[in-house]
């Protein structure tokens, strides 16, 4: 799929700004899992392990230990392993170069720190960092300290086995234990890295910004989704995501996105080189962008379908809801689109749908509420069928029928040959040519 590599390459090129969003897939390309429970698990944590029986790293962090100086140890062990002995590699430098001299911000979940122990200064942890401390008693009030070399000396302590109390650090402004900055009762998101996050999203949220996504699960609802939300609102945005196996694009931003199915280190190499074996969605074909005029013909042509008709944005992203009126004088006449669609009674009289479907059977769906008519309230049509809508018999007021359909098909209408559809339902060939529009 080189083509949507060129193609990302390309918005890379274009973009004003990057927002590089990552969460715990992006550690876990680092070489840090907080979920693996693993040998790996005893080289950091030690004799700890065993001890509380603890499960993985994050288990580790949440655990409540009876002794705070084991709760020390915990936090030391790890950041010695992950932060003081932690040299950026590959992944970083790739994606330095891929920022390259624009404008950045990363939002992130990441726990650990990473991106600013490389060098990225633009950063938002929205669940904070291991390496930083904040007041026990006054987390909001008192300043947040970086405790990286805190945390070496009391490993050098722990490992040396003279450990007291008195080593742990404490707030400089009233003396109460220090806690690490992460989910809990004293967490304090970062009110310095909140205001940049808002001013970056308010410079550029109206340019060519690009949504940079790095190992962020489908469903992720602190991120993924809001970020997808800030692309769809602003038409000159794009979304590339990298996430192998899992990749999750809003319906209503797939001709603006694409999805490398890879490791974010392919995925990087691909982006710098133009090439690779990786697999890539999208970006999806958008509907052509009509002028005035087509879309003046456009509406008339639909007209002669619909006689009267509104579109709405649909309840759920990538859906549009079209109400249409039939009368007696003004049926719907046959048509097909390339997408299902569902067809459902809004209000006003039951209505016909005379559906002929792609392998040659004619059915006649009534669209109303009167089941002992047999009468339905809605139904789906398959793509490629063609229907006729007109006011059921006796009927002499009007019916509004409400259809749904995908906002990213293209609204093209198709009409039949109407002899050959003769041929293929001779049965109803006076209804076909009842209700084949004129022109
Ligand atoms: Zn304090």
């Amino acid at each position: 799929m080189t083509n949507a590599i060129k193609t990302a390459q390309q918005w890379l090129h274009d973009a004003d700004a990057f927002l590089i969003t990552a969460s715990n897939g992006f550690s876990i390309s680092e070489g840090l899992n907080l979920f693996a429970s693993d040998r790996k698990l005893t080289t950091v944590l030690g004799n700890l392990v065993e001890k509380y029986n603890l499960p993985n790293l994050l288990g580790a962090l949440n655990y409540h230990y009876p002794n705070v100086l084991d709760k020390w140890r915990v936090y030391a062990r790890i950041a010695e392993y992950y932060n003081y002995n932690y040299y950026p590699a590959e992944l970083m430098d790739k994606l330095r170069q891929i920022v390259g001299d624009k404008p950045y911000f990363i939002w992130t979940s990441n726990i650990d720190h990473h991106f600013a122990l490389a060098g990225f200064n633009n950063l938002l942890e929205v669940e904070g960092n291991w390496q930083t401390g904040i007041c026990t008693a006054h987390p909001k009030e008192h300043p947040a300290v970086d405790l990286k070399a805190t945390l070496h000396e009391i490993y050098e302590k722990d490992q040396a086995g003279n450990l007291t109390e008195g080593d742990l650090p404490t707030c400089s402004s009233c003396g109460e234990p220090l806690a690490t900055n992460l989910p809990g009762p004293t967490f304090n998101m970062d009110q310095v890295q909140v205001s940049a996050f808002e001013s970056f999203i308010s410079r550029y949220q109206t340019k060519k910004i690009l949504v940079l996504e790095l190992g962020i699960g489908p469903q992720n609802q602190m991120i993924k989704a809001p970020s997808m939300q800030l692309v769809a609102g602003n038409q000159q945005s794009r979304y590339i995501t990298i996430n192998k196996g899992q990749l999750n694009i809003l319906a209503a931003i797939a001709d603006r996105s694409i999805g490398f199915s890879s490791t974010i280190l392919a995925a990087f190499d691909a982006l710098i080189t133009g090439k690779g074996d990786v697999a890539t969605q999208g970006p999806a074909k958008s509907a052509p962008q009509l002028s005035p005029e087509e879309k003046k013909r456009q509406q008339k042509v639909l007209q002669s379908f619909y006689p009267s008709y509104t579109v709405n944005k649909g309840y759920q992203p990538g859906e549009l809801i079209m109400y249409t009126t039939i009368d007696g004088k003004h049926p719907s006449h046959i048509h097909t689109v390339q997408y299902g669609r569902a067809l459902m009674y809004s209000y006003g009289d039951p209505v016909d749908v005379h559906c002929f479907t792609q392998d040659g059977h004619y059915h006649l769906v009534k669209l109303g509420l009167n089941k002992e008519n047999n009468e339905v309230h809605g139904f789906y049509v398959e793509p490629n069928t063609f229907i006729a809508m007109e006011d059921a018999k006796g009927a002499t007021g009007f019916s509004q029928i409400r259809i749904t359909l995908p906002s990213s098909a293209s609204s093209e209408l198709m009409i039949p040959r109407v002899e050959q559809l003769k041929k293929v339902f001779p049965q109803q060939k006076e209804l076909i040519e009842r209700l084949t529009v004129s022109d």
